[in-house]
């Protein structure tokens, strides 16, 4: 009886499996397309600059538009990518959008920086370099940061490096993302050419009544603050946290208390309503890399 018990759960557990393969197939064939289909879109979340509640700039956040008018998230599909070159043609893809997103939110005024993504395949390879290279014309790298986390120079820390120093060198600029909930490695911090630090949402979501969040925020605050790199608190959802942050130093806000991730077209509309500050471009930490 019990063997039989058994088998019927191996059995249950197996069926699960096949179903998160073949969903996984699923989503791998249509990904294949999903560029040339136009079925991806970016959205903008607004960052905040924490001293006088400008419009500091936007970070680019990709979204898998399907068939029904639904979205898959990308902590869905760009997992799937990262196991293809796929992820570079996506990378690539969100790059060269978001630069003629620039010059449309420029016409408007708009001088801040936009932060896109990168995932950490995209350091290990001369794909980015390549990518860039051919729209170089088009680019203002000062306009650009590029957010990259921890796991992505774990993997291969000397490609990583040499692909992040020369576009620093170019005039790019990198942001730790999700810093506190990979390695937090010391190292890493000392020796690559980040200037800026991303505080994980999981410790800001709930700060306000999070003794122990509030203390490492404030930790990693100040650890940032004494490398020269600027910080940004991700997941700000009300505005007790935004108090503790503003009195903390935090100098960067991002999160669903002041927008949501939404379309360039209603992003122009939050520019109209709030004027960004005069110049954001970034300034580049150390020049020495
Ligand atoms: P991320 O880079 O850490 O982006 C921040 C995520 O936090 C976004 O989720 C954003 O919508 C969400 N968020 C912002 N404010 C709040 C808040 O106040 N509360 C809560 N609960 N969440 C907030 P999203 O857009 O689903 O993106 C998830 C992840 O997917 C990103 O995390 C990033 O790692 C990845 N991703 C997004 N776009 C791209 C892309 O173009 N390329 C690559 N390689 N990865 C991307
Ligand atoms: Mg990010
Ligand atoms: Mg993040
Ligand atoms: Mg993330």
């Amino acid at each position: 009886y019990a063997a039989k018990s058994r088998k019927r759960h191996w059995k249950i557990y197996s069926e699960d499996l096949n179903k998160n393969a073949l969903e996984h197939l699923a989503i791998a064939n249509k990904l294949q397309n999903a560029i040339d289909k136009q079925q991806f879109q970016l959205f903008y979340q607004p960052i905040i600059k924490a001293s006088n509640n400008s419009i500091h700039g936007a970070e680019v956040l990709l979204r898998w538009k399907q068939a029904d008018g639904s979205y898959i998230p990308p902590d869905t599909f760009i997992p799937i990518a990262e196991q293809s070159t796929l992820i570079h043609d996506i990378t690539c893809w969100v790059i060269k959008q978001a630069i003629e997103d620039l010059a449309i939110l420029d016409k408007q005024g708009f001088t801040g920086c936009l932060h896109i993504n990168l995932s950490a395949k995209d350091l290990h390879n001369n794909m980015l370099l390549t990518c860039l290279d051919k729209i170089a014309a088009k680019v203002t790298p000062q306009r650009i940061i590029f957010e990259v986390t921890e796991s992505a120079m774990m993997t291969d820390i000397k490609q990583a490096t040499k692909v992040m120093v020369e576009l620093v060198n170019s005039g790019f600029a990198f942001s730790l993302d999700d810093f506190g909930t990979g390695f937090s490695s010391f190292p890493l911090l000392r020796d690559l050419p980040i200037e800026q630090i991303k505080i994980d949402r999981s410790f800001v979501i709930n700060m306000a009544s999070h003794e122990a969040n509030q203390s490492i925020v404030r930790s990693i605050i100040f650890l940032a603050k004494s490398l020269n790199c600027t910080v940004v608190a991700e997941g700000v959802e009300d505005n007790t946290s935004i108090g503790l942050l503003q009195v903390m130093g935090c100098h960067y806000l991002q999160g669903y208390f002041f927008s949501r991730p939404v379309s360039l077209e209603q992003y122009q509309q939050l520019l109209d309503a709030l004027p960004p500050a005069s110049s954001e471009s970034h300034q580049t930490r150390l020049n020495s890399f």
